[in-house]
């Protein structure tokens, strides 16, 4: 816990002139090509790959965020094709503070699968940590198979957002990682009102 808090509350202010407020890790995780590693591509650097997993190694890239005039530089973590053993080794959870849950709308199966990965996830990380569940390739309409309704009361039931994005047409993404984002955010600082 100490070590979580450690991690996550760098203020990199104190060298004088520095750059970020603070430093946040989130994690994508979810089924073996559901568009995890496109949707940190679009992120971080506004570009899609259509064979992502040969070319692909790294394993997180940061992107810097501004909230309520703070400096925020998110690292995103990208499993880098471990998920296809259905698990992920435990310093990819390690201090992460957020994490986008990805499914195929075009694959039952991917959907189905997002129970797990929770589970996963909260076997390493506090079971409060910000959630947002994500429905990718949303440009595919014609072969979409889970509908937003089914969707929306997962969401509901894991008490996490909903968001559907496409990272092909950079619909959406920027978005979700926002939202995961300022969750993060106004859990460590409440809101003001
Ligand atoms: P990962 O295994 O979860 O990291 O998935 P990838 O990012 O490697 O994507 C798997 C495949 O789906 C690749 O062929 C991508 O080009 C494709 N893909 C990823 N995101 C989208 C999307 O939003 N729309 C469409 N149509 N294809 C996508
Ligand atoms: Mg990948």
């Amino acid at each position: 816990k100490k070590q979580h808090e450690k991690f996550s509350l760098i203020m990199a202010k104190s060298g004088g002139g520095s750059e970020y407020d603070f430093i946040f890790k989130v994690v994508l995780i979810g089924d073996s090509s559901v568009g995890k590693s496109n949707l940190l591509l679009r992120f971080t650097r506004n570009e899609f790959r259509l064979d992502t997993q040969s070319t692909i190694g790294v394993e997180f890239a940061y992107k810097q965020i501004i909230i309520e005039g703070k400096k925020i530089k998110t690292q995103v973590w990208d499993t880098a094709g471990q998920e296809r053993f259905k698990t992920v080794i435990p310093q990819f959870y390690r201090g992460s503070e957020g994490a986008l849950a990805v499914f195929d709308l075009t694959k039952p199966e991917s959907f189905e699968h997002i129970n797990t990965w929770i589970e996963e996830l909260h076997r390493h990380t506090p079971a409060d940590i910000p959630i947002v569940l994500v429905g990718n390739k949303s440009d595919l309409v014609d072969q979409r198979k889970v509908s937003q309704d089914q969707a929306k009361d997962l969401a509901q039931r894991l008490k996490v957002s909903y968001m559907e994005t496409s990272a092909l047409n950079a619909s959406n993404v920027e978005q979700a990682f926002i939202t995961l984002v300022k969750s993060i955010f106004y859990k460590k600082i409440p809101k003001s009102v």
